[in-house]
């Protein structure tokens, strides 16, 4: 069976009336018979049917053998460092997100645990980064905002033979286009807040683990922390799930097209983007993931903020926000936004410089999202596009892209 036939009808129907909607078990508290006798509900911290229902749908989402749903992506990775104990050393990917690096580096070094951040493109980097106190490694594949593409199954088999376990935040391709535990990974994370929800209405966060132990070790500080998610967002998590294959398939067919169209226009420097050819992560993102997902990120020649505010101004159906994944194509600017709090240098070293630009393509025609770009892009005073697209054969046209 194919996974989107599979998960729709792993979505199970009420058995109590038949509704064939998930219900939205809206309570705080479950009626007991006897002391300690009940339903298999007793408090809604500790377990609540509707919040079950997601996390077992994310579990075989996943191919893991348990689901653990938070209030939010940051939550989650919280219960996952929660595992670890003070003398305990983590290698985490250099161009992490920026909330997991102020988890990281601002909470969790405070109590003893060490972080080692490196680029995780270079499995030797990587390798040589592990001591005898490595317990967990930490990675993202495509990383934010460059897109650098990590070899989940090389890290995983480097994370075996030194007896620490593999996270992979899974945020950016969800498990439509890539699976982590069946490439070896223990857990996965993910930020449901982006294309899990879909829709750009909720925060959530959800841990798949790959056994069932670990499984009970996460649900354990999942109850003991409360970081929970509410009922209502769980089903809303559930409803974004049920077209996540279809809306991943037509993020990515548009993310291609507006990646090759950036990719040849004169006023771009460079444009990040897995599904490009020329890309130095093409081949394994090809080779572990269905699908090449919904963000580009392109570098402006002119690598300037003035540049950057001019291109902002003429946009119209980007939307200037923070976040990604749902409906609505969204454009944001790292160096003012997301990386801000990251110090110039260290975000110039990664590659997010001033004139650098984020895309989440929503679901809107990939014409009409090349028609706005190109519009923008005519009409900053740096590029001569008239003699460009005349002697260019490639030209811009839009049939053409
Ligand atoms: C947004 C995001 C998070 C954090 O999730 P929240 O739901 O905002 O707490 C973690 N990882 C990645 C890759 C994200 O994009």
């Amino acid at each position: 069976m194919q996974a989107t036939t599979s998960l729709i009808h792993q979505i199970p129907s009420d058995p109590l009336t038949g509704a064939i909607s998930v219900p939205i078990y809206q309570t705080s508290t479950f009626v007991q018979s006897a002391p300690g006798v009940n339903q298999g509900y007793d408090y809604s911290r500790t377990n609540n049917p509707t919040r079950a229902t997601l996390e077992s749908l994310v579990a075989h989402l996943e191919k893991g053998q348990t689901g653990i749903a938070f209030a939010s992506g940051l939550a989650a990775i919280d219960a996952v460092l929660k595992t670890l104990k003070s003398g305990d050393e983590i290698v985490a990917v250099d161009d992490i997100y920026g909330g997991a690096y102020r988890l990281f580096s601002k909470v969790y070094e405070k109590f003893g645990i060490k972080v080692h951040y490196v680029n995780c493109s270079d499995t030797e980097a990587l390798a040589a980064a592990i001591t005898p106190s490595t317990k967990l490694i930490w990675i993202e594949t495509p990383t934010n905002p460059t897109l650098k593409i990590t070899d989940i199954r090389a890290v995983a088999s480097i994370a075996k033979a030194h007896s620490c376990r593999l996270c992979v935040d899974n945020t950016f391709a969800t498990p439509a286009l890539q699976e982590p535990l069946s490439l070896g990974a223990d857990l996965v994370i993910h930020s449901a807040t982006k294309y899990l929800g879909g829709h750009s209405d909720l925060i959530a966060g959800l841990v798949v683990t790959r056994d069932a132990e670990l499984g009970a070790e996460i649900k354990f500080y999942q109850n003991a922390g409360g970081a929970i998610l509410g009922p209502f967002d769980s089903w809303l998590v559930i409803r974004g799930i049920e077209t996540l294959h279809l809306r991943m398939q037509q993020h990515g067919n548009s993310a291609q097209r507006v990646a090759e169209y950036l990719s040849e226009h004169p006023a771009v420097d460079q444009c990040f983007y897995p599904g490009l050819p020329h890309h130095p992560g093409h081949d394994i993102a090809k080779a572990q993931s269905k699908g090449f997902g919904g963000m580009v990120s392109f570098r402006l020649k002119e690598d300037h903020t003035t540049a950057v505010d001019a291109l902002l101004q003429k946009l119209q159906l980007f939307q200037l926000a923070e976040s990604l994944g749902g409906i609505k194509s969204l454009v944001a600017h790292p160096a003012r936004m997301t990386h801000a709090s990251m110090p110039a240098a260290v975000r110039q070293a990664h590659g997010v410089s001033d004139g650098l630009l984020r895309l989440s393509i929503g679901l809107e025609d990939a014409t009409d999202l090349i028609q706005d770009l190109d519009n923008a892009l005519s009409q900053t005073s740096y590029i001569d596009l008239n003699t460009w697209k005349t002697k260019n054969s490639k030209s811009v046209s839009l049939d053409l892209v």
